[in-house]
């Protein structure tokens, strides 16, 4: 073997013992809260994977979009025939379009018994709060509230948080927060949101 080959296998066998150690550390069965966060480009794109994952074994999902596009969304075309799957739609359109406090608190108040009842049910393995970080930031939900529902949620249940700004106390009770940074994004070079990528 040459210097080089040998100090491969020596630095493979130390990071073969650091995974070891680390899957053996890992014993906790549950269901997860994980959080997409950040300016970067990616947080809804993730959790609709996430989505496809779990209806790949046959999981029952909800999914509860929060802000609700103007445009469709290739994700739900494709996947909302799915028996297992549940989507539940905030009535209004984008907040800054629609200026209403009112409407738009009330349309939120009624998505939101649906994110209840799913996150009240064991059969829904997975829940994905959508865009929900905008309804505590505008103050069209309370974080109490939300809190609540997140740690009376099924033991096997996990949920999946998007948008920028998490607040902090959604942060601090995920098991897993992931930051998308934005390196660049083709909108601020003047490039329309493309079908079937940004939608
Ligand atoms: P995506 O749905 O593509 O995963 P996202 O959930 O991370 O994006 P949102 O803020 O929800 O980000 O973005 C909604 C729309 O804005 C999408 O069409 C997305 O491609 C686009 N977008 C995402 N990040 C940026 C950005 N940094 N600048 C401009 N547009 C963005
Ligand atoms: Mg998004």
């Amino acid at each position: 073997m040459s210097d080089r080959d040998t100090r491969h296998k020596a630095s493979m066998e130390k990071l073969k013992a650091h995974v070891d150690d680390k899957v053996a550390n890992a014993t906790e069965q549950r269901g997860l809260i994980l959080i997409n966060t950040g300016n970067g480009k990616g947080k809804t794109t993730a959790a609709w994977g996430t989505v496809a994952r779990a209806l790949g074994y046959g999981y029952g999902v909800g999914v509860v979009q929060f802000i609700k596009g103007l445009w469709e969304c290739g994700e739900r075309n494709r996947l909302e025939d799915d028996p297992n799957l549940d989507i539940a739609i905030m009535a209004t359109g984008f907040t800054w379009e629609t200026q209403n406090r009112e409407a738009d608190t009330q349309a939120c108040r009624e998505v939101w018994a649906e994110a209840e009842r799913m996150l009240a049910d064991p059969e829904v393995y997975l829940v994905v709060l959508d865009e929900i970080t905008y309804m505590l930031k505008f103050g069209y939900l309370d974080i109490a509230t939300v809190k609540q529902a997140l740690e009376n949620r099924p033991h096997e249940q996990t949920v999946v948080i998007t948008g920028r700004n998490a607040h902090r106390d959604l942060i601090a009770m995920a098991d897993t927060v992931t930051d998308m940074q934005e390196v660049r994004h083709a909108f601020g070079s003047g490039l329309q949101a493309r079908r079937g990528i940004d939608f």
